[in-house]
């Protein structure tokens, strides 16, 4: 018997990393999981690398009149939600005396405004009891240069879910965050810095962190598994870090 047997997930950006490893064990664990992303080809590729009861979204998380549809598609695929998992973010950096507007906007408008409003428009639709999980990051937790703008929306997301927390006790529904250290995932190819740079921050980043490497997907599946199952049962309003002890020390 599966931890997540018969639950139905929503995970948005659920066609690459974090995402792809969470959406893969959450159907070998039982559940029904619908994924989001941007790119039709990558959802094809990650439902047939998932296989089981998986559904593909294209949905881009920053557009807003997308969460209705999204909420819909799922709820008429398998039925109401019992876990959410807001998963999809962009990171770009760069030092605060260049942020521009429109980089300021682009990454809030994918890592806050979507998750945010895709919450709202998902809530009637959550059983009681269902969990909300964010996928915030370490980085909230210290101050890495170049990193402003991602951490600010991490931050946000953080606060965000101690509220959730709070406004949706009488419906038993717990709302937590993972917060993930360096983890392999295709996110540092997309980041707009040369090749040269995306490896001396990554060597940087693993140097300080106590375990001394960079974590994987799969490890950051199954605390997301944890969270999102009867395990975490009294576990509520927390961000739980997987970072290999990066943030605590
Ligand atoms: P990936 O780039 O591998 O995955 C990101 C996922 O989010 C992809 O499926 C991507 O879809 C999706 N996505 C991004 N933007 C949008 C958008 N506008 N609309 C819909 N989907 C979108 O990176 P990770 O797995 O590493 O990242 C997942 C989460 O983990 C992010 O929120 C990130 O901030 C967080 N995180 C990652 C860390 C790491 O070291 N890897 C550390 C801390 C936090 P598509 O490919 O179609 O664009």
């Amino acid at each position: 018997m599966g931890k997540l047997n018969n639950k139905v997930a929503l995970i948005t950006g659920g066609n690459s990393g974090i995402g792809l490893a969470t959406a893969k064990l959450f159907v070998q664990e039982g559940a029904k999981v619908v994924i989001t992303g941007r790119r039709q080809e990558a959802l094809d590729q990650a439902v047939t690398e998932i296989g089981g009861d998986v559904t593909a979204i294209l949905a881009d998380a920053a557009d807003i009149s997308k969460t209705k549809e999204v909420v819909e598609k799922t709820v008429s695929a398998y039925g109401k939600i019992d876990i959410l998992f807001a998963n999809a973010g962009v990171a770009y950096f760069g030092p605060h005396s260049d942020i521009t507007e429109e980089f300021f906007d682009s990454q809030f408008n994918t890592n806050v405004k979507g998750p945010f409003f895709l919450i709202k428009e998902a809530i009637p639709h959550l059983n009681d009891g269902a969990v909300i999980i964010g996928n915030t990051s370490i980085v909230n937790q210290k101050g890495f240069d170049g990193t402003s703008v991602y951490t600010a929306t991490k931050a946000a997301f953080r606060s965000l879910s101690r509220v959730l927390a709070s406004e949706l006790k009488e419906r038993g529904i717990r709302t937590v965050s993972v917060a993930p250290g360096p983890i392999e995932t295709p996110i540092y190819g997309k980041l707009g810095m040369p090749q040269e740079a995306v490896e001396e921050m990554g060597a940087g980043f693993a140097q300080q962190v106590p375990l001394g490497r960079f974590g994987a997907a799969d490890e950051l599946a199954k605390a997301v598994l944890f969270l999102a199952s009867d395990d975490a049962s009294y576990v509520n309003g927390v961000e739980l870090e997987v970072d290999g002890g990066l943030s605590q020390i």
